[in-house]
């Protein structure tokens, strides 16, 4: 399977190598407006995997301008016929599938057993927002005595679509797919160090007979590309998913122009095992949460807060379990920890190690390079204990296959950990006490909490966090509140008075 994987790859990027990455803008390929370019590596080995236009704001402005004039005529097409295409959008991204595989995996460092399901995952979130198109614009009567009041939805306009690096495709998709159900034109920015899937995406909307001008992608960094997506007078709202610094300076860019924002965020996950819970299951979640898609995922339950009376028996057993998981090539289907996304990133999570000493705390796996695999940004799977709140280590994302221990003594010692860091967006809580799982789900800050589970994305349900962790719910119906207007319509019978002014 490795090699079928290797040759699917080479196919691929003897294409990419030739024909680089250019923005989409108006259903053509364009070269950034000054024909500049940046170089995109792959984490396996530092390959040089193609060269991408570099977005400029001149850029920014023609897609934002075609994305206008394209919800002209996208936002009233029939629901039938914008369902069918998104239908259509969904097939397409099946047909990729394999593509999408391993160039996302190629370009990211994530292993291919998580990549290949990025195709289904994106096709799903297409039929499902596709499946809601009939209902979206569906308001609240609210009849009066005089009136008879209603309200619709309508889509908001064009709207910019920022991802981040980690999941790129999957995340693009749960962002892109809502805002065309509901009637929005969209101009995307790709993640600078992982831009490879996006264009593929795009190929398969359009192949799927999407107008042109209805989605936009535009590459570049975010300084420049990023910023005049934020800041263009078009750009109706922001939906970005990345660092909460970055959420920051979108915020104060989109000022001018009274953006409305969405922004998931980073995260400081707590997961809570207590004395009670079934500690096989907690411990196959506490290492799928933290060591699944390199560590590198928004959810991850990075602080393992553990009661002392299984302190060292879990500890014991947690140890053997991150130094048995298989780190690797990340397009064999036996890795499961591939190379982080970039060298910065790799020495970011290392120091993170060697802070832990520096604060006192003890690294008790990893924290290193592995030895055979010195050409990728690999980075062993790391586990420190002996952590306490006031600690960097404690407080700040690491974003990489590093899990940092508590140890806890009480239910109050164990919620006041969990809600010490700046940042809520998940939890996660085992323990077989009903009355504390609720009292735990009930003060614990978060956005989204998990009992005796890892995070299983259920589509209808609200995606998003509180503190730093984000603005605003992603999922079902949520989604549909972010990128659409509700309008009040009221109607008079003709039977109120109207006050006489000047007669
Ligand atoms: P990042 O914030 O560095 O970059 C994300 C995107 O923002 C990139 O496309 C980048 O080019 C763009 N950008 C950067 N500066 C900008 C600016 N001034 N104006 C406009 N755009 C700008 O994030 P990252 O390093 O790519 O991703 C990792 C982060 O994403 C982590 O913090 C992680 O927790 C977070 N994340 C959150 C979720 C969630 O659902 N909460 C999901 C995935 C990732």
């Amino acid at each position: 399977m490795f090699e079928k994987n290797v040759k699917k790859l080479n196919t691929e990027l003897r294409k990419l190598k030739k024909s680089g990455i250019q923005n989409i803008i108006n259903g053509k390929p364009y070269p950034s407006s000054d024909k500049t370019t940046f170089e995109n590596t792959s984490p396996v080995n530092g390959e040089l995997i193609c060269q991408v236009a570099k977005g400029t704001e001149k850029d920014i402005d023609k897609a934002a301008k075609a994305a206008m004039k394209a919800f002209k005529t996208w936002r009233l097409m029939p629901h039938k016929e914008r369902k069918a295409i998104l239908y259509k959008v969904a097939d397409n991204i099946e047909k990729y599938a394999n593509e999408i595989a391993v160039l996302e995996s190629y370009d990211t460092g994530q292993p291919i057993r998580f990549t290949k399901k990025a195709a289904i995952r994106g096709a799903y979130n297409f039929r499902y927002f596709a499946d809601k198109i009939i209902d979206a614009p569906n308001g609240l009567s609210t009849p009066d005595t005089e009136h008879v009041n209603f309200t619709m939805k309508q889509p908001i306009g064009p709207v910019g679509v920022i991802t981040p690096w980690n999941a790129p495709f999957m995340l693009s998709t749960w962002k892109i797919a809502p805002a065309l159900a509901a009637g929005c034109t969209v101009v995307h920015k790709p993640a600078e160090f992982s831009p490879v899937t996006a264009n593929i995406l795009s190929r398969a909307a359009h192949e799927a007979g999407l107008p042109k001008g209805v989605w936009n992608t535009v590459h570049g960094f975010g300084e420049s590309a990023g910023k005049a997506l934020t800041e263009h007078e078009d750009i109706k709202a922001i939906a970005f998913v990345g660092e909460t610094t970055t959420g920051s300076h979108i915020m104060r860019q989109g000022a001018a122009t009274l953006k409305r924002v969405h922004f998931e965020l980073g995260g400081k996950n707590p997961v809570i095992v207590f004395d009670d819970a079934d500690m096989d299951r907690a411990l196959d979640a506490v290492v799928f949460m933290k060591y699944s898609l390199n560590g590198e995922r928004c959810t991850s339950s990075s602080r393992l807060l553990l009661h002392e009376d299984v302190y060292d028996s879990f500890i014991k057993k947690l140890k053997r379990r991150v130094n048995s998981i298989k780190v690797g090539h990340p397009l064999d289907p036996n890795t499961e920890v591939g190379p982080l996304i970039h060298p910065s990133h790799q020495e970011k999570v290392l120091s993170y190690a060697k802070l832990a000493k520096e604060e006192g705390a003890k690294v008790i796996a990893g924290g290193t390079k592995p030895r055979n695999l010195i050409e990728g940004c690999y980075v062993k799977p790391t586990l420190v204990e002996g952590l306490d709140t006031s600690m960097r280590l404690a407080n700040e994302e690491v974003f990489g296959p590093f899990l940092s221990v508590f140890k806890f003594k009480t239910e109050e010692e164990a919620i006041r950990i969990a809600n010490s860091v700046r940042f809520g967006l998940t939890a996660y809580i085992w323990t077989n006490n009903t009355g504390r799982a609720h009292r735990l789900a009930r003060d614990v800050e978060a956005g989204m909490v998990w009992i005796n589970s890892q995070n299983v994305r259920h589509l209808p349900t609200p995606f998003g966090g509180v503190k730093y962790s984000g603005i605003g719910r992603d999922g079902g119906e949520y989604s549909f509140d972010f990128y659409m207007e509700t309008k009040n319509i009221s109607v008079a019978y003709g039977t109120h008075s109207i006050p006489k002014l000047g007669k």
